[in-house]
């Protein structure tokens, strides 16, 4: 049982398997030209900002997702007209809402790929936040279900949340490898409870999933510019002349 290498190897999924932050900057893009047709008069750089502190400020309330971005989206629209904006404005952030939720899935081109060679070899987990609804019913219209043996839809990513999944499933934080698009979320609470990650950054990324690494902790993940070289780099880590915990 001293084989070196992972009893379990999770995927995040928005930004990571599919396409996911250029919606949310496609409704911010509808949102701004809304809030201009309402007469307000501030700068798109403005109205990003009020929405960002907004969405961050919502964050305890109402977690990540279409719903809770929707939610803050109303909020400053109500703000930002002083309390003007009308119920037909109100009706089309609804209605953006609703799209962003049945909207097509569009996989990053090597996922199949990567899930295909890996769930031949490991048991995979989708491990998501979000929405509970929404998270699973994209899993199920990406056509990737079959591949993952285990779904976590968690609210935050926190190293006590990844911690209390591995807990579960009887898995050493060692022999646990976490593969995402997000360092604050995939990369850095996964480290700090002594498993590896595999950090795939995306073009486009939410500005609230960028984080500083820490000096100690740069060369305890590796960075790959996309999932098509995943399975080699996990047979690579995997074989007994890697015995580095972690190489960059
Ligand atoms: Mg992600």
């Amino acid at each position: 049982m001293d084989r070196p290498g992972f009893d379990l190897i999770a995927f995040d999924g928005d930004d990571t398997l599919w396409h996911n932050e250029r919606s949310y900057r496609h409704a911010r893009e509808r949102f701004r030209r809304l809030l201009s047709s309402a007469g307000v008069d501030l700068s798109d750089d403005e109205i990003e900002a009020c929405v960002n502190r907004t969405e961050l400020e919502n964050i305890d309330y109402y977690g990540y997702g279409v719903s809770s971005f929707t939610l803050s989206l109303i909020e400053t629209a109500i703000d930002l007209t002083g309390g003007r904006v009308g119920g037909s404005d109100l009706a089309g952030l609804i209605e953006l809402a609703k799209e962003m939720l049945s909207e097509e899935i569009e996989l990053f081109e090597s996922a199949r790929g990567a899930l295909a060679a890996l769930s031949a070899t490991h048991p995979l987990m989708l491990i998501t936040k979000g929405d509970l609804l929404h998270q699973t019913s994209k899993l199920e219209r990406s056509g990737l279900q079959p591949f993952f043996k285990y779904v976590e839809v968690v609210s935050h990513k926190t190293p006590r949340v990844y911690a209390s999944i591995l807990a579960r499933h009887g898995v050493d934080p060692e022999r646990f490898l976490m593969i995402g698009n997000s360092l604050r979320s995939d990369v850095l609470p996964v480290i700090e409870i002594g498993a590896r990650a595999v950090h795939v950054p995306a073009a486009l990324s939410w500005a609230h999933e960028h984080a500083d690494v820490p000096e100690e902790a740069k060369d305890r993940f590796i960075e790959l510019p996309s999932l098509e070289s995943l399975a080699e780099l996990v047979a690579s880590l995997e074989s007994p002349a890697s015995s580095s915990s972690a190489r960059k």
